[in-house]
């Protein structure tokens, strides 16, 4: 059942966009296999790659499709979903004139892309648990045309309680974009479950993550079809290259990712009962993703000593209500075993904890 403040999604279209005639290309329609192709000016002599790729990537997203239990209709697909936020924001915002929301500290790539395009950055900031109290951010939403929720947030690793984003999606006249980047490293409920009662949610997942496929640049929108149509107008016409295509499908085939997940999950958990232990630690973040934001007594020279070592963690410190925070992606078991011990070392040497505890 359809619920929703009434929103006509196409209205809501940049108008340039909705005059707009896309670029068509012969393969849009290709369902003969057998087919001698003179349509695309290539070249014809088999080489592996000589042909371009299916624009819709029909076959990868009848296996998403399967995996996710998504209609095909339902889903886009980008180069990376970085490649999805910008689309999105190009096809809903008047350059100089709209503006989106984020709730901060979140992903920098949504205020970057409005900046490219010239559209104004709203944004509210999570509260001291990092989550949205729902007034404040509705009050500051009524000129924004989308409003960015990332869902485990990065950078601070929780998931944004479900029946405000719900609270949004039933009065927020305009898109909800819900970022599940890391969703598969967490026991929440995907927002996916809700594209056909609320046709103004986008939600965002991505192939680079828990999937382990961040070096073929996939990112996948779960919309209602008519957003993804929109999407579908103006995006370049191959944007996802035939190799990206198969090495997807591939992944979903060989279905190891599963087993990294768990491995990350219990990494993530001695990760925080080792980080907890430590007296440089001043705070850490429970984590529903695969990384764990930390607050340290002198994150600066914390991190200066891990870079050192050939540790390379991420400083989040000048982003709102981080201070002083680094955020540590879960690595292999070796990985963070090695990060422990760097930061025991450190930990003796800045502030002699060793001889303290072993001569009193
Ligand atoms: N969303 C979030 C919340 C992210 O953290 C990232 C990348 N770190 C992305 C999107 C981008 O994902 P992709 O690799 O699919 O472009």
């Amino acid at each position: 059942m359809e619920k929703t403040i009434k929103i006509d999604i196409e209205k809501m279209v940049r108008e340039n966009i909705k005059k707009l005639t896309p670029y068509r290309s012969a393969k849009e329609e290709l369902n003969d296999e057998d087919a001698i192709l003179l349509d695309a000016n290539e070249n014809p002599f088999p080489v592996g790659y000589n042909r371009y790729p299916d624009p819709f990537q029909r076959e990868l997203k009848k296996a998403i499709s399967k995996m996710k239990e998504i209609a095909v209709e339902d889903i886009f697909l980008g180069n990376g979903s970085d490649e999805i936020i910008d689309l999105l924001i190009r096809a809903f915002c008047n350059p100089g004139k709209d503006s989106i929301l984020i709730n901060t500290p979140t992903y920098g790539m949504y205020e970057v892309c409005a900046r490219i395009n010239d559209i104004e950055v709203l944004k509210d900031d999570l509260n001291d648990d990092f989550q949205i109290d729902f007034e404040k951010l509705f009050t500051k939403a009524e000129k924004a045309k989308i409003i960015f929720i990332c869902s485990p947030n990065n950078p601070t690793g929780n998931v944004i309680k479900q029946n405000i984003i719900l609270e949004l999606l039933e009065n927020f006249n305009g898109i909800v974009l819900v970022d599940e980047a890391y969703i598969d490293f967490s026991d929440a409920e995907s927002f996916a479950n809700y594209i056909n009662t609320y046709q103004n949610l986008v939600v965002l997942q991505t192939f680079s993550k828990a999937l382990g496929m961040a070096g073929i640049r996939m990112g996948m929108a779960f919309a209602n079809s008519k957003i993804v149509n929109i999407l579908n107008k103006i995006k370049f016409p191959y944007n996802i290259s035939q190799l990206n295509q198969k090495a997807a499908l591939k992944a979903l085939e060989d279905n190891n990712y599963k087993a990294a997940i768990e491995t990350i999950k219990t990494q993530r958990k001695w990760l925080s009962d080792q980080l907890n232990q430590l007296e440089i630690v001043v705070k850490i973040w429970q984590s529903d993703a695969n990384f764990i934001l930390v607050k340290f007594k002198n994150h600066k020279e914390v991190f200066e000593f891990l870079k050192n070592e050939g540790i390379i963690v991420r400083d989040r410190s000048n982003e709102p209500k981080c201070e002083g925070c680094l955020r540590i992606t879960v690595g292999k078991p070796l990985d963070n075993l090695l990060l422990i011990s760097c930061l025991k070392q450190f930990e003796r040497i800045k502030f002699n904890y060793y001889e303290k505890n072993t001569l009193s």
